[in-house]
């Protein structure tokens, strides 16, 4: 992989590709088919994921519109309430949320989402975007059916510059309007092994989907492309192990790919031995970062091994949002490597995260390092990391997919 083959592809995918839609399938294929270019057969493996089509979605707030997108999967309705903002969480916030239309700070994850249903709110409102920003965006949100659990409740995203109005002026009473069809669709895996000469498996996963509003330059065709160039490594480099590419779709939707390769190959999976996973590199600006799901030695080897090569790195144990986490969920000890550039410097799931945040020189600097370490684990006589997790571990893990509420301050 060499500079003008890393801009051709970032320049072939600067499109939006959502999980579940056919730009996400067109870019699947168009995937395959760079591996197809250096002799690898790779297969693009459907998994089902629940959509809709929004037909209506709207906000009133004391009779006036406020421009909104329509939660998607959050089923049909046309309701009007008190408004209430609970930027804390506490029991007092919470006991306010009764017959009323909830707007909260941040994402609607698992626990927000179970603590203002069974407090009795009746909708809720979500703000993305930045009220210095330029744009008046709205992203594209979806109540996913993992949070809702069929207990569905409308609500509308709005851009933070509305959502500070709302605040501001005091407002007494929100109507919101939903409409939408709701279905099943496939999204897609693209999967390519390339056998070892033993049955134990190094699996490299990087999600090439985006959100709504991003063409996902650097979120995460960067990570893509690094997975692609090591796969192309490996096929023609020596590797004791298999490698196993996954490529996976709807990861902005909750890790929906690498959740469904995890659950549909038992076996397979069995095999890993080690998952190494990139979401975000080779940015401008910006910390090179390892985030190790396993065992805390392996913090201090890749510590060590990239000051042998002279690599700065700050490495830490923990659990990444990325595909590392349903495989280190399964026993694969998971490394996933990323450039977290600052907020003000390269921002993400917006229509901010584009080429001008990213520069080849940077991707092959930091595939040359992830490739070192790959092609060491690759032929190590024995993978030096254990195949479990520390009790630790299984905690964060316990926290981070909703089976354990995490402390809240
Ligand atoms: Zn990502």
């Amino acid at each position: 992989m060499d500079i003008q083959k890393i801009n051709q592809i970032f320049a072939d995918t600067a499109y939006v590709r959502m999980g579940g839609s056919a730009e996400e399938l067109k870019c699947a294929e168009y995937l395959a088919g760079i591996c197809t270019e250096f002799g690898g057969k790779a297969q693009i493996q459907p998994f089902p994921v629940q959509m809709a089509d929004v037909k209506d979605a709207h906000l009133y707030a004391d009779g006036v519109e406020i421009p909104c997108k329509g939660y998607r999967i959050a089923g049909n309705a046309e309701i009007e309430a008190p408004f209430y903002y609970m930027p804390n969480t506490d029991a007092y916030s919470l006991s306010q949320c009764k017959g009323k239309i909830v707007m909260i700070d941040g994402y609607m994850g698992y626990w927000r989402y179970q603590d203002i249903l069974q407090s009795g709110a009746v909708g809720f409102i979500t703000y993305d975007g930045h009220i210095n920003y330029a744009d008046s965006d709205i992203d594209d949100r979806e109540l996913r059916p993992y949070v809702s659990k069929g207990n569905k409740l409308p609500g509308v995203n709005i851009n933070a510059k509305d959502a500070v109005k709302l605040v501001e002026n005091e407002t007494k009473t929100v109507k919101i309007v939903l409409e939408q069809d709701e279905y099943e669709a496939q999204s897609h895996n693209v999967v390519l092994d390339i056998p070892g000469e033993i049955d134990e498996w190094i699996v490299l996963t990087a999600h090439y989907d985006s959100t709504s509003l991003s063409t996902g330059a650097y979120d995460n065709m960067s990570g893509s492309i690094g997975i692609l160039a090591l796969a192309e490594h490996f096929m023609t480099a020596p590797h004791r192990r298999g490698i196993r590419m996954i490529l996976t779709g709807s990861e902005e939707r909750g890790l929906l790919g690498s959740k469904a390769w995890v659950r549909d190959n038992p076996e397979l999976v069995e095999k890993c031995v080690l998952n190494i996973n990139l979401d975000m590199i080779g940015s401008i600006m910006g910390k090179f970062h390892a985030c190790v799901t396993g065992e805390e030695k392996l913090v201090s080897y890749i510590e060590y091994f990239a000051s042998e090569l002279g690599f700065g790195i700050g490495v830490k144990q923990g659990v990444y949002s990325s595909d590392s986490s349903p495989l280190a969920d399964a026993g694969v000890p998971a490394v996933s490597f990323a450039r977290l550039a600052a907020n003000n410097t390269g921002t993400i799931h917006n229509s901010y995260d584009t080429l001008k945040l990213m520069k080849a020189e940077h991707m092959l600097k930091d595939i040359a390092f992830i490739q070192a370490f790959a092609d060491r684990m690759a032929n190590a006589v024995q993978i030096p990391v254990k195949r479990e997790m520390p009790e630790n571990m299984k905690e964060r893990l316990n926290e981070y997919l909703g089976r354990k509420r995490p402390k809240e301050a």
